[in-house]
């Protein structure tokens, strides 16, 4: 329950974290005093004056996170247009991860599902084939030899052809 409050309040932009906390501040301000000179005016002006920045802090932050989204989806189409090449380059048609999948042995999926590595936070990883960064909700796949990182797909689609990996050659299939 705390956890998630944190992780809650650690998703919203400092900005608007620094800007509430002044707002509230000016507002507790704005009351005591209104309080002991008894002018109620006051309060009322500092209310309009300190939404301003608040207002003005938060259409920013929208912008910047509608931008943000733009450049993400961009980023995705890069990367599934690089997969599909990589694949139509190692074997004709577009195929779907699944399919891609139901290619390889038991025991040479649990081989290749044993190499995905957990995502850190903040920390952009990249494909070694198609140079693209790896997005969230792709898997990462990392050789334990040198620890280069792939995108499932793509080293899936390489693996369908050779048993290694394709940087050091270690042998990551049966
Ligand atoms: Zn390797």
């Amino acid at each position: 329950m705390l956890e998630k409050l944190q992780n809650g309040i650690k998703r919203i932009p400092k900005s608007i974290l620094i800007v509430g906390a002044i707002t509230v501040t000016l507002w507790i301000i704005g009351l005591i005093i209104a309080i002991i000179f008894e002018t109620y005016l006051f309060l009322v002006y500092i209310l309009l004056i300190s939404t301003v920045p608040m207002i003005s802090v938060l259409i920013y932050e929208i912008r910047k996170t509608n931008i943000r989204t733009r450049e993400e989806r961009k980023q995705q189409i890069q990367a599934e247009y690089q997969e599909q090449l990589i694949q139509m380059k190692h074997g004709g048609k577009q195929r779907s991860l699944e399919e891609i999948r139901g290619n390889f042995s038991t025991n040479n999926l649990a081989r290749i599902d044993s190499l995905k590595i957990e995502r850190k936070a903040r920390k952009k990883y990249s494909c070694t084939i198609s140079r693209i960064q790896i997005l969230d909700g792709q898997e990462i796949l990392q050789c334990p030899q040198c620890k280069n990182y792939f995108s499932e797909f793509n080293l899936l689609v390489w693996l369908e052809k050779k048993r290694n990996c394709p940087v050091c050659k270690a042998k990551l299939l049966q």
